[in-house]
């Protein structure tokens, strides 16, 4: 096969790689650009795995990336499924606290969310009643402007908004190797190799190894850590009118476990968040000893399971105790029980780790000669994909 040339190679057919080609392609409409990803079908992992929550983005840092995309992400977000008659709904969310020492850190996240110019408010417990009548909390906040959508089915449409723009997508083509030439970056995979003047690397959770293989000394790693949910039964549904959360752990990347109303009218409860042993382990029986070694021979691991051991050893006993899950999700829903949760899907999130034992906490974007590696896109980055698409775009240098 001949090595064609192109002026962009994408590399990743989630919802970030696909948002980047649709914005180059728009920045640079007669770019020649090729987007592969290695499975049969775009959305594969991460984005086809989520909670599906148009995140509003109360919870990051003021002047983030995570703060200002998600912000201004969610209303793209909600035009783009307008104008494409994509089923959402912006049903609104409530963040509870439900013990006395949370108030001061519920009160804390409704600040953060001033900051970031959101329309939130704090709720009382009567207030709470009324909009979630099954949740006992002390106090909330309440985000009318979080909802829900099946970033699937957006990224069936940005696939073809790509197609459309003159993008070309290769699915089933895993990229195996990439060599950074004088003058273009070359990536072999089994169906032939192919070039262009600039790669941009949206592989999740293997964007650290591409980027190595590219030559770029990024400076981390991806830890894969599963997110395990259960699905409410069809008679208990109505425990849960929109989308509940605890206040989160603030030294935490993650939300912890939450109720989420999704497309399609189920439930689900979760995700907690443990290590996976392998980096597309979805179950708890998946491992895989090259992706289980690089972890541990990683030194910023050791630092951080010595930080967070207890929060980890709590996470595990929620995976291997529905028990513990259920207890956790009865803080929320004193009513809820195990009989009324049924296994669902996991997901795995790629979350990029220093290697001095600090989780990167917003999203990471590290430029090389030709080429743009996209190393940490965690939650909310479904929700900010069109806004993380063109600051790629802007990023990149001209064809
Ligand atoms: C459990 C869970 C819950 C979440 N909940 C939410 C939520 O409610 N709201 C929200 O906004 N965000 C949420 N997120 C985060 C969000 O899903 C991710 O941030 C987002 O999907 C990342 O998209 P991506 O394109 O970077 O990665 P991915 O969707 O993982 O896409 C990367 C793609 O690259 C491909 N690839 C990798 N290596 C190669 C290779 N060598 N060759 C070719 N292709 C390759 C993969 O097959 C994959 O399709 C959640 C994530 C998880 C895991």
């Amino acid at each position: 096969m001949k090595n064609s040339l192109y002026d962009y190679i994408i590399v990743g057919g989630g919802i970030v790689g696909l948002s980047s080609a649709i914005e180059v392609l728009r920045r640079f409409p007669k770019a020649k650009l090729l987007l592969i990803e290695k499975e049969d079908t775009l959305a594969q992992h991460q984005t086809g795995h989520n909670s599906g929550v148009i995140h509003s983005g109360i919870y990051y840092k003021p002047g983030s990336f995570k703060a200002k995309f998600a912000r201004q992400g969610s209303r793209s977000m909600l035009d783009f499924c307008q104008t494409h008659d994509i089923e959402h709904d912006i049903c609104g969310k409530v963040i509870v606290a439900t013990k006395p020492e949370q108030v001061p850190q519920l009160k804390d996240l409704y600040q953060r969310g001033l900051q970031n110019e959101l329309n939130v408010s704090l709720i009382s417990k009567q207030e709470l009643m009324e909009i979630e009548p099954h949740v006992m909390g002390l106090e909330a906040i309440s985000v009318p402007g979080a909802g829900i959508v099946n970033y699937k089915q957006v990224c069936q449409q940005f696939g073809k908004l790509v197609i459309a723009a003159g993008g070309e997508v290769r699915l089933g083509t895993k990229v195996t190797a990439v060599r950074n030439r004088h003058d273009r970056v070359e990536v072999e995979t089994p169906g032939g190799a192919f070039s262009a003047r600039f790669l941009i690397n949206c592989a999740g959770l293997h964007s650290d190894r591409i980027a190595q293989q590219e030559g770029s000394n990024v400076g981390l790693k991806i830890v894969p850590f599963r997110g395990e949910y259960y699905e409410i039964v069809p008679e208990k549904r109505h425990l849960v009118k929109h989308l509940i959360y605890p206040v989160p752990n603030p030294s935490f990347p993650f939300l912890g476990v939450h109720y989420t109303r999704m497309i399609g009218g189920h439930v689900e409860a979760g995700p907690n968040a443990v290590l996976a042993f392998k980096r597309e382990g979805y179950r708890k029986t998946d491992i895989n000893l090259r992706d289980l070694a690089e972890v541990a021979m990683f030194p910023g691991f050791w630092k951080l399971a010595g930080k967070y051991w207890r929060e980890g050893a709590q996470e595990m006993v929620r995976s291997v105790s529905k028990a513990a899950f259920v207890r956790s999700l009865q803080e929320l829903i004193p009513e809820i029980t195990a009989e009324d949760l049924v296994p669902a899907p996991a997901g795995v999130r790629a979350q990029a780790l220093k290697s001095d034992g600090s989780l990167v906490d917003d999203f990471h974007v590290v430029p090389g000669t030709r080429c743009l590696h996209v190393c940490n896109a965690p939650s909310p980055a479904a929700t900010a994909s069109i806004e993380i698409g063109k600051y790629i775009a802007s990023c990149v240098s001209t064809a």
